[in-house]
């Protein structure tokens, strides 16, 4: 990719007769550059339908990505557990791959009171399982382990872009909004800069070529993560995170979750296109 798309997380509100190919559409009309399919609940679309959000995504030129079910956890105590996780994964990956979608993104686990070293290790073992399955099974498609927005789940930037060195078939999707409310700070030109310069570190400065960016507002507490606000309504200092993607030349796609999707999408979009 050779610049910054922007897209809604889901359907757009705004979408007469909401299902995925109309929100396609509707995310071509208003001019943004991409959608990520919210699998999030479940993965709500079959084969055939799934062929008919591909052609629609051709012919819009509209790229997508999708979000795998939130239930997933590869450091679940159950064995039947992890296996569901596997199977909710590689089923969503499927699916998404069948809409023409770039990339998943995943929440890998809770710690569940171990240490970040000995989650990592447990999360690699169950999904170099689930990618030597989309390999089998000649699915081309990048699984992207986001950085989470609780202290409880495994997550950190540094976590996750340390767990795309150990499996190929990996990159980061780093949500800004989930730093923010998992650390309290992570909200300035600096900090949103050290970012990159962790991933860059350890995975190079080619990957700010292909990004898979979350920004939106956020509602937090001690402990993280509460709910995602409009832009404008949060404390969010999205003119600076812009601002650094810009300097860092960055390009891939940026997915706005915020509940006003589209319109902030666009103040996003427009926004970054007005930076000096
Ligand atoms: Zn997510």
């Amino acid at each position: 990719m050779d610049r910054l798309l922007f897209g809604t997380a889901g359907i757009p509100l705004s979408t007469s007769q909401p299902d995925t190919v109309n929100g396609i559409q509707r995310v071509a009309d208003l001019e943004l550059d991409c959608m990520e399919l919210e699998f999030v609940q479940k993965v709500y679309l079959k084969k055939p339908e799934a062929e008919l959000v591909r052609e629609v995504s051709q012919s819009t030129g509209i790229l997508l990505s999708a979000h795998a079910p939130y239930a997933l956890n590869f450091n679940a105590r159950q064995t039947s557990k992890i296996r569901i996780s596997q199977s909710y994964l590689f089923n969503a990956a499927h699916i998404a791959a069948l809409c023409g979608a770039q990339s998943i993104v995943f929440h890998p686990a809770y710690y569940m009171g171990d240490s970040s070293e000995k989650t990592a290790q447990t999360v690699v073992k169950y999904i170099a399982e689930v990618l030597q399955k989309i390999e089998d099974e000649k699915i081309h498609i990048t699984l992207r382990p986001e950085v989470s927005g609780k202290s409880s789940q495994f997550g950190s930037v540094t976590e996750i872009a340390d767990l795309c060195t150990r499996l190929t078939g990996l990159a980061p999707c780093v949500d800004f909004a989930h730093l923010h409310a998992r650390t309290g700070s992570y909200n300035s030109y600096t900090e949103f800069a050290s970012i990159l310069d962790e991933i860059i570190k350890i995975l190079g400065n080619e990957s700010l070529n292909n990004m898979h960016i979350h920004l939106s507002g956020i509602e937090y507490s001690a402990t993280g993560e509460k709910r995602h606000l409009p832009l404008k309504e949060s404390d969010m200092r999205y003119m600076e995170a812009l601002k650094v993607l810009k300097d860092y030349n960055v390009s891939g796609m940026v997915i706005c979750e915020s509940p006003m999707q589209e319109y902030d999408a666009l103040l996003l979009k427009e926004s970054y296109y007005d930076l000096p």
